[in-house]
């Protein structure tokens, strides 16, 4: 890829004044418009246009200095950056190439939706396929989109010959610039609805409920946003339809905490549990069990790692880890025979308890 400096044909201290006298002189010399029949010009042209948004703003001017790389280097990755210049520099209303400013003009995409999805974890550890039902902008089903009254057809409209749009020739420092503008008559549809659609009162959309089956990945988690292409509101006309966008809810389990893709199960040991070792079964996410052999003088914070136990990855292979953390609970609430036991046991362990209190009876256990 060419050097920036070099495209603009300025030294690497230019001042940013130096440069933009430069693109702007550039800019003429090379805009397409100005070199009719010139294939190559408009190539040209966008390498300088790039060479200038970039040396043009300080922050990315340093960037670029600092020989980092942004923007995936494309000349053709931001034709909007790319406009907006143009009309910076030309005013609006510059013929620019046909794309940005232009494509606003055209047949509109439909509007995205958005759905949410409440999910137990276990769901969300399985997938799983629901129905949802949300409403969206759909075709008209008395004129079927063409927004005519039933018995009537939209009609071409005659300032423009149907094509929506009109081009207009203006005078400027680059020559005549042709300038591509809607049609003020039928306003860009290219046709004029003489009766209008009492359903959709001409538009040709209406909201309507709509089914749909969505099949949820394994591992998503709160928050995931799962996209589905073209399932959103109808375009206007011809333009594509919106997306759909179903924003997954999963609720709290008490009986296991995520993070990431790992599961943490709280596991609570009574003492002489722990201190002889046990076995306890552990629950699963996916509605399974699993045994866990817990060896003697376990201490209270320990963790056992079980491999693969936790949610799946979303969209990858492999799983996360099981995290059982334990909890080794002192007895709280003893009858005279437990706490005579562990008197008797403190005295073997040396242990120095604090000696007993007059109490009142207690139910013995
Ligand atoms: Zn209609
Ligand atoms: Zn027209």
């Amino acid at each position: 890829m060419a050097d920036y400096y070099d495209v603009l044909g300025v030294s690497r201290d230019a001042t940013a004044d130096e440069i933009k006298k430069r693109f702007r002189q550039l800019a003429r010399e090379t805009h397409p418009d100005a070199n009719p029949g010139d294939p190559n010009a408009e190539v040209r042209f966008r390498e300088i246009a790039q060479a200038y948004e970039v040396l043009s703003d300080p922050q990315r001017r340093a960037a670029y200095d600092r020989g980092e790389v942004f923007g995936g280097g494309d000349l053709f990755s931001n034709v909007a950056g790319l406009d907006e210049i143009l009309q910076q520099f030309f005013g609006s209303g510059f013929g620019g190439f046909g794309f940005g400013t232009r494509a606003r003009s055209g047949p509109q995409r439909g509007p995205d939706v958005g759905v949410v999805l409440e999910l137990t974890l276990a769901e969300a550890a399985t997938g799983v396929s629901r129905d949802i039902r949300f409403s969206a902008l759909g075709r008209c089903p008395v004129c079927g989109g063409n927004g005519a009254a039933p018995g009537t057809t939209p009609v071409r409209c005659s300032t423009c010959g149907g094509r929506g749009q009109v081009q207009t020739s203006r005078n400027t420092f680059l020559g005549a610039v042709m300038t591509v503008t809607d049609c003020s008559v039928c306003r860009g549809r290219g046709e004029i609805i003489e009766e209008p659609c009492s359903e959709c009162r001409g538009h040709g959309r209406v909201d309507a409920e709509r089914e749909l089956t969505v099949e949820i990945p394994a591992g998503v988690d709160d928050g995931t946003r799962l996209r589905l292409s073209g399932r959103g509101g109808v375009g206007d006309r011809s333009g594509p339809p919106g997306d759909l966008y179903v924003q997954v809810h999963v609720a709290a389990d008490d009986r296991f905490e995520r993070i990431g893709d790992d599961l943490r199960h709280h596991l609570v040991l009574g003492m002489a549990e722990a201190a002889l070792g046990t076995k306890r079964t552990v629950p699963l996410v996916d509605g399974e069990e699993t045994e866990i052999d817990v060896p003697r003088g376990t201490q209270s914070g320990t963790v056992f790692r079980m491999a693969r136990q936790g949610m799946p990855r979303l969209r990858r292979r492999g799983r996360g880890d099981l995290l059982v953390e334990v909890e080794v609970r002192t007895p709280e609430d003893l009858s005279d025979d437990e706490e005579a036991l562990l008197r008797s046991l403190a005295e073997l362990r040396g242990e120095q308890p604090i000696e007993p209190r007059r109490r009142r009876k207690r139910r013995s256990g």
